[in-house]
């Protein structure tokens, strides 16, 4: 590295995933530019990233920072009904040797490279990093339970033979709320799936890093991060660097969006905010349970409507098997007849995409039903709003567990055995429960003091600054492994 060039990152963002990877990734970047000097360049996957989730991040970034994309790498092979994070991870694979390129370069260049970040689909990325000796680490956008449950996998597969779901005894993850089998991301709930083996080599794949950089905080995963100390220091995982929470920046952009206008004219606490994410979609007969349940619960509502879909619970992901963002039509014409103009004194359907951090700290919003992505998760933390909690896919189950039974701020409805399908009476009591009930204003108090606890990270010299210090420094120093 030169001594008259500031030092210089790279961070691979995940391909196909959405916002909930790109916005923290491209956040993080941003404070290390801002408080370390930093600069970045941010790499992404062609194709495989949404031109209108990711523009508006991408065009807010300081000039430090520049973007690129990795050329578009063939995937037709893959059966028609391959799961998400198959794709995901071969497309990793079979874009590496156009990483090793991009590397090289800008190894070759004269600011070279300090370190190397992956985040958490992209990890046998590392091994390209480690050959062009640059030193190398995983970005986590999710936490710690998450990172704990991959690290864990390799060990799980070795030791049990049932399906996961199946697990007689609780899951347990150093310092983690304890798990049921069924509550393990869902990829890997089916050992004959070819995702499988792909999630325990994420696993292997993982301690290549020199360290973890999570999107965690002591307020909300304080014994699992004490729990991961104790590993690093005596060996057998490599360092964490809890940088949590990465909170989203707000635009002016999105202040102006009519929702917010809508909010202003209901009282303090009144509305429940209805969202699933970047990518999350319900099924048609879901979709019609919710809208039936909201209408019935009597409580005002502002939802974020997406496509609905019968196959994939991530269909809203590009990449994902059922991806269905193109076409043309509108969400709301899914919504049952007469429902939009029925609500439309307590309601408001909103498709495809609201400001959700603005709505989050719009005074009128009192309750947020939500899929438990961990953004949205620390969004409504810092906003100190209590939760329904309705995980879909991914991490999101082990995420609602943490807040039902550890944080206490959501409250959970329960899906019907067989089908899965939370009714419109079980979506009606559990939405008035939250807005008026009893566990509903535990829930209240609880989400009060997380947001509490999220803001203490971020003070000028709280933990959060104080991890990226310490991580900022090693990639400061010559060989990128001490100061
Ligand atoms: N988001 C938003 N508006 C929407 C949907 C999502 O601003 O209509 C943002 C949300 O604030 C969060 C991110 O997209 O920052 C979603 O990330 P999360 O981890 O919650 O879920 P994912 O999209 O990864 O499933």
């Amino acid at each position: 590295m030169s001594a008259t060039n500031p030092p210089h990152i790279v961070l691979l963002v995940s391909p196909g995933a959405g916002a909930g990877h790109l916005r923290p990734v491209a956040e993080l970047a941003r404070r290390l530019a801002a408080d370390h000097g930093f600069t970045a360049t941010i790499v992404t996957y062609t194709n495989h990233s949404s031109p209108t989730q990711y523009s508006s991040v991408l065009s807010s970034l300081p000039p430090s920072i520049t973007t690129t994309a990795l050329p578009e790498v063939p995937t037709d092979d893959l059966p028609n009904h391959a799961r998400i994070e198959t794709r995901l991870i071969t497309v990793v694979r079979r874009t590496l040797p156009h990483l090793r390129d991009l590397l090289r370069s800008l190894s070759d260049a004269r600011a070279g490279v300090a370190a190397f970040l992956a985040d958490v689909f992209c990890p046998s990325a590392l091994e390209v990093a480690a050959e062009l000796g640059i030193p190398r680490y995983v970005v986590f956008t999710s936490n710690l339970m998450a990172l704990a449950s991959f690290l864990y996998l390799p060990e799980q597969d070795r030791t049990t033979t049932c399906e996961y779901r199946d697990l007689p005894e609780a899951v347990l993850f150093p310092g983690c709320v304890p798990l049921r089998g069924a509550d393990l991301t869902d990829a890997i709930q089916d050992r004959a799936n070819p995702a499988y083996p792909h999630m325990v080599d994420l696993g292997r794949q993982y301690l290549l890093a020199d360290a973890f950089i999570v999107n965690t905080l002591d307020g909300m995963e304080h014994d699992a991060i004490s729990a991961f100390q104790e590993l690093s220091d005596n060996g057998v995982y490599p360092p964490v660097y809890p940088v949590g929470p990465i909170a989203r920046q707000r635009s002016d952009e999105d202040a102006q969006h009519g929702c917010l206008r809508w909010l202003d004219g209901h009282a303090a606490g009144s509305v429940l905010y209805v969202c699933f994410g970047s990518g999350g979609a319900l099924s048609v007969e879901q979709t019609l349970e919710l809208a039936a349940g909201l209408e019935a619960s009597g409580q005002r509502f502002l939802w974020v409507v997406r496509f609905p879909s019968d196959k994939d619970c991530s269909a809203g992901y590009l990449g994902s098997p059922a991806d269905n963002q193109n076409h043309g039509e509108d969400p709301l014409s899914y919504l049952p007849e007469g429902f939009v103009e029925r609500t439309s004194r307590t309601g408001l359907a909103v498709p495809l995409w609201a400001p959700q951090v603005e709505i989050l700290n719009h005074p009128s919003v009192g309750g947020f039903l939500s899929h438990c992505g961990w953004n949205s998760t620390l969004e409504s933390a810092a906003a100190g709003v209590p939760m329904v909690a309705w995980p879909l896919f991914a991490e999101q189950r082990m995420n609602a567990v943490m807040l039902q039974e550890r944080t206490g701020m959501a409250l959970r409805p329960k899906a019907r055995e067989g089908d899965g399908v939370v009714p419109r009476e079980e979506v009606a009591a559990a939405v008035k429960e939250l807005m008026t009930g009893e566990k509903g204003e535990t829930a209240r108090l609880k989400a009060r003091e997380m947001r509490d606890a999220v803001a203490v990270p971020l003070a000028p010299d709280g933990p959060a600054r104080r991890a990226l210090e310490a991580v900022a420094s090693k990639w400061k120093s010559r060989d990128g492994t001490g100061e």
